[in-house]
């Protein structure tokens, strides 16, 4: 089922700054709950349950949330599999963030804790960069899948952050693309103020997807029901200072999909500290708003129509990414047999099904069998990596990125 835009009041809360009187900006009634769960055949995916987007923007604060979005809902288990360190490109940022951060931070031996610490990548990467003993938490971690040494270093809590763990006395507390996930921001932040208490040096750093670069690209397939929280650099500034945090550093990364944000805990609350420049941006934002709704239709239309010209000529089109964008890009247009399969470079996907839509899961490889005339990259940053794989395959495609 396609999404559409619209122009609604809600009279929801803003779950960041509780204003009443969200603007709902944009729908879609039937979407895939999940979009990173390994499922092992084609009925288990297409089956898979559904939920509803009521994306709506806040007047008073920038933040962009799913009214729709249902608690608990969404699975996050050890057979979630979001991880992007199989790509180079990926694991370049992150080991450049980890030793930016020791270095800017003077993190060295200092105790960390990762907040959704994922596949635990990260954690390793800042031990390399000298960081000390780390504890990651994360109901999807698989220890006995990370062989490297610096795990040695490292406990890993299969589980979600709750107040449970607020006990633990770290230096650092890292949180990286995991706010995103959690519906009542202004609680879980207020959360993680509490457990640093009265320790002013320690440092709280955050990263997570961009919604100004969404909104400005139009960039559809970058909204779906596991997101259900969309930050701006300001947004999410006002976020931190409400809830007792003083802002040190903004920054946006990775082509401008990421935001970064570094904060310790103020005395005081609403933080201390004026607001910095990036902060600014009430006005891009609404004009965002206005940019999605009127780009959406267009933009979905011509994906679509190419797709179908393609396999009208009898052409084959494969998408290289089977996560997140992948599902909401083959959920908006609401297509099936445009795509024959999804590419994937992660292992532990090949051979599984893609939810909602239940196309077949394959390597790289298997475009040598497959032929493609089109190969779709779900995020334009991997583009040269991509066609390194596909020159080192001899698969003569045309490769496009969203
Ligand atoms: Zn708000």
């Amino acid at each position: 089922m396609s999404g559409s835009v619209t122009d609604e009041r809600s009279d929801a809360d803003c779950p960041a700054c509780g204003q009443r009187g969200l603007r709902v900006f944009f729908g879609e009634d039937s979407v895939p709950q999940n979009s990173c769960l390994l499922l092992d055949d084609p009925a288990t995916a297409a089956g898979f349950p559904r939920g509803r987007l009521e994306i709506a923007f806040c007047h008073g604060c920038g933040f962009v949330t799913n009214t729709a979005f249902q608690p608990g809902s969404a699975e996050y288990s050890q057979r979630y599999e979001e991880t992007q360190g199989f790509s180079g490109r990926f694991m370049a940022f992150a080991q450049e963030l980890a030793r930016r951060w020791v270095a800017d931070y003077n993190l060295g031996n200092r105790t960390c804790l990762e907040i959704g610490c994922g596949k635990g990548e990260f954690l390793i990467e800042m031990v390399k960069a000298g960081a000390g003993n780390c504890i990651g938490i994360d109901p999807g971690v698989h220890p006995e899948r990370i062989e490297d040494p610096e795990a040695d270093q490292i406990e890993w809590i299969i589980d979600f952050y709750d107040e449970r763990y607020t006990h633990i006395d770290a230096d650092v507390v890292i949180c990286r693309h995991t706010l995103e996930h959690i519906p009542n921001v202004y609680e879980f932040m207020s959360g993680i103020r509490r457990a640093v208490g009265d320790r002013p040096e320690t440092v709280v750093l955050f990263e997570l997807p961009n919604v100004a670069r969404i909104l400005h690209e139009v960039a559809f397939w970058d909204i779906y029901y596991e997101h259900c929280s969309y930050f701006s650099l300001g947004s999410l500034a006002r976020l931190f200072r409400r809830t007792g945090f003083e802002v040190v550093e903004l920054s946006r990364e990775y082509d401008d999909q990421y935001l970064l944000i570094a904060a310790h805990p103020s005395p005081i609350t609403p933080g201390a500290g004026e607001p910095l420049v990036a902060e600014d941006d009430m006005d891009e934002l609404r004009q965002g708003v206005d940019n999605y709704r009127s780009g959406y239709q267009k933009l979905t239309d011509e994906w679509r129509d190419r797709l179908n010209a393609l396999r009208a000529d009898g052409g084959k089109a494969v998408i290289w990414g089977s996560g997140s964008k992948g599902v909401s890009f083959i959920s908006n247009l609401d297509i099936t047999d445009e795509v024959v399969a999804a590419v994937d470079i992660n292992p532990h996907k090949w051979g599984k099904f893609m939810v909602g839509s239940n196309h077949e899961i394959v390597a790289p490889a298997a475009l040598t069998e497959i032929k493609p005339d089109l190969v779709v990259a779900m995020n334009p940053i991997y583009l040269k990596e991509i066609q390194a794989d596909l020159d080192a395959l001899g698969v003569d495609a045309e490769l496009v990125g969203l």
